[in-house]
């Protein structure tokens, strides 16, 4: 008992945990002064599926946790109706810490956070890449309008990006909803596509939005 009990406290740190407990300790934005916690992003390390979103509300900052809030129980739903739960995905965003008031993230404080969403990826190495909302879809479909590219996907680099609205978004406007659940329910079938479907072009080089 004292042995498996001192394995416990010895066992060493996931290199996900490790880099999650550095962005906790990140200061390099102003929000991440006024910040309650940082929410790093939360799930499966091996996840075949990373969500990404747009940043922490109000519950997120509280908890440190990712989509608790009422977008985060809708996204609940949506990850049940393709018989999914949170501990068999990786959830983040695309800003760590909450911005005040909840106003749209500054291309700053995104390009400060890219280097943490970056190595998540790398260590998470998904299969497949959910974007919720504009800022998220920004970051992987350049260029492109939400409500022209959500429900379609790219592969890039092995990996297959597929762009959904954001899940408050259907709380804000009903008719979203029938869509946002449409796309979702083509997530399953993508996984066994993966293999198959072909590279995207190249995109060509512009002007990065987010770059400061
Ligand atoms: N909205 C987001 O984009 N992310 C969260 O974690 C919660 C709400």
């Amino acid at each position: 008992m004292m042995v498996k009990n001192l394995c416990r406290l010895t066992r060493p740190m996931s290199v996900l945990t490790e880099l999650n407990e550095e962005i906790t300790r990140c200061r390099l934005c102003e929000i991440g002064k006024t910040r309650t916690n940082a929410v790093p992003g939360e799930g499966a390390e091996d996840a075949d599926i990373l969500f990404i979103g747009e940043g922490p509300g109000w519950h997120e900052d509280q908890q440190g946790r990712p989509f608790v809030g009422p977008a985060g129980k809708y996204l609940d739903e949506l990850l049940a109706s393709i018989n999914l739960n949170r501990s068999q995905v990786y959830i983040a965003n695309v800003i760590k810490c909450r911005p005040p008031g909840n106003r749209d993230p500054l291309p700053t404080e995104i390009n400060n956070c890219s280097r943490w969403l970056d190595r998540q990826i790398e260590i998470i190495r998904p299969r497949i890449i959910v974007t919720l909302g504009r800022y998220s879809m920004a970051r992987f479909f350049p260029g492109k309008a939400i409500s022209k590219v959500h429900g379609t996907a790219q592969k890039r680099n092995d990996t297959i990006c597929f762009a959904m609205y954001h899940p408050a978004a259907a709380l804000h406007q009903q008719s979203l909803r029938r869509v946002i659940e449409e796309d979702m329910h083509k997530i399953p079938s993508l996984l066994t596509k993966t293999a198959d479907m072909p590279e995207a072009k190249p995109q060509p080089k512009q002007l990065d939005m987010f770059e400061v």
